[in-house]
């Protein structure tokens, strides 16, 4: 240690230089002596850490000012080694990887990593339901293209008959270590791209991939409650994962299908119920559709159109556990379009009852009607 050379020569700037020089400078030195570019070198691996020691303290304003009070001294670790705490270059990646983004060099990526488990993809397919399914709920079957592991080799990727070699070139690690002096430099192998074996006859059935399409088909449970733009998960049944990694998932997006008499507002049933002319004057029992038969609804004596009724709790089942709906009905007033003759007679007789007895609201209503179409406007 005793000859241990001065941090700003190594990085070759000025004592004053600022931060952005002192970076500046250690980058070009890094990239320079990476023992990427520099296989074997040792001279390299040394400079490389040299140039990391210096930048660790000169990059750091607190160490910078003891360094340059007390020399190396001053940045001394308490074990008694130099300033640097690198015990090997994965260190030093690990701390100034940054360094070496956008050079493709290994120094960014997490260490000890290559093919790690990684999940499968996530697959998104979608069901179409009827309201009446939605409302009480219903297990269904989705098809799904994904894929599955070669029937062939049986997921090796593998001619059958042969088998997938340990990769030569990292002895089926999947990562390469180089030792060089004290230091070890740890990269994904690129022989085998981290996968630790390498497979000399591939598969013909699936190029070597191990994986074949496949179309599968699923029971879906639809909840009671469900709505359009609603989105079911089915856990684990995705893609596969690789290398040990977990199945993605499978979200259905559900569609449910318009009623011809209910329309849907949330968890309520809509829908409209004609009723006659003397049905709404003299009152009346009508049958209304429910999701599942129908109920008896009492239309009391003098009932406008457009009132609504509501049958608590014969909407839809809340899909989170709530309160069930209601089934608002509202009432339409059915005109004829053609009258029997005995109908017309009976009616025509009520009209001339009407022309002696005009209802108050109507008499009213002609007042003002009157008023208007003559432009007086007494009140
Ligand atoms: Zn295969
Ligand atoms: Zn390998």
């Amino acid at each position: 240690m005793a000859s241990k050379r001065d941090y700003y020569e190594i990085l070759g700037v000025e004592k004053d230089a600022g931060a952005v020089e002192i970076k500046k400078s250690y980058k070009k030195l890094a990239l320079a002596n990476h023992p990427d570019r520099n296989p074997g070198d040792d001279g390299a691996v040394e400079r490389f850490k040299e140039a990391a020691e210096a930048y660790e303290v000169l990059s750091d304003p607190d160490k910078r000012a003891r360094y340059d009070r007390y020399g190396h001294a001053g940045v001394q670790g308490a074990a008694g080694r130099s300033g640097a705490q690198f015990h090997d270059i994965g260190d030093i990646f690990e701390q100034f990887g940054d360094i070496f983004e956008g050079f493709g060099f290994f120094g960014n990526r997490p260490r000890g990593g290559g093919a790690g488990p990684r999940r499968g993809s996530h697959l998104r397919s979608s069901l179409t339901i009827t309201l009446v399914d939605a409302a009480l709920g219903v297990e269904r079957e989705v098809t799904v293209k994904r894929s599955k592991a070669c029937s062939t080799c049986g997921g090796t990727g593998a001619e059958p008959g042969t088998v997938a070699e340990a990769c030569d070139y990292c002895g089926g690690h999947g990562q390469v270590v180089q030792a060089q002096g004290f230091f070890r430099v740890q990269t994904t192998c690129p022989a085998c791209r981290g996968a630790g074996h390498v497979i000399r006859n591939k598969c013909k059935t699936c190029g070597g991939t191990g994986r074949e399409a496949d179309t599968v088909t699923l029971d879906v449970k639809v909840p009671a409650g469900v709505d359009t733009g609603m989105q079911l998960c089915l856990r684990g049944e995705g893609e596969p994962g690789q290398n040990g990694g977990p199945r993605g998932d499978l979200f259905v997006d559900v569609r449910v299908e318009d009623h011809p008499l209910f329309q849907r507002e949330g968890t309520h049933l809509m829908c409209r119920a004609p009723i006659t002319y003397t049905q709404a004057v003299l009152g009346t029992t009508l049958e209304v559709p429910l999701i599942q038969g129908t109920d008896h609804l009492d239309i009391p004596a003098g009932t406008q159109p457009g009132e609504v009724f509501r049958l608590r709790g014969q909407g839809m089942p809340d899909p989170h556990g709530g309160r069930a709906g209601d089934l608002h009905v509202e009432i339409q007033l059915e005109v004829p379009k053609k009258l029997e003759p005995d109908h017309e007679e009976l009616l025509r007789q009520l009209a001339e009852h009407e022309k002696k007895q005009v209802s108050p609201h109507q008499k009213s209503w002609f007042e003002k009607l009157k008023d208007l179409v003559t432009g007086e406007d007494d009140d």
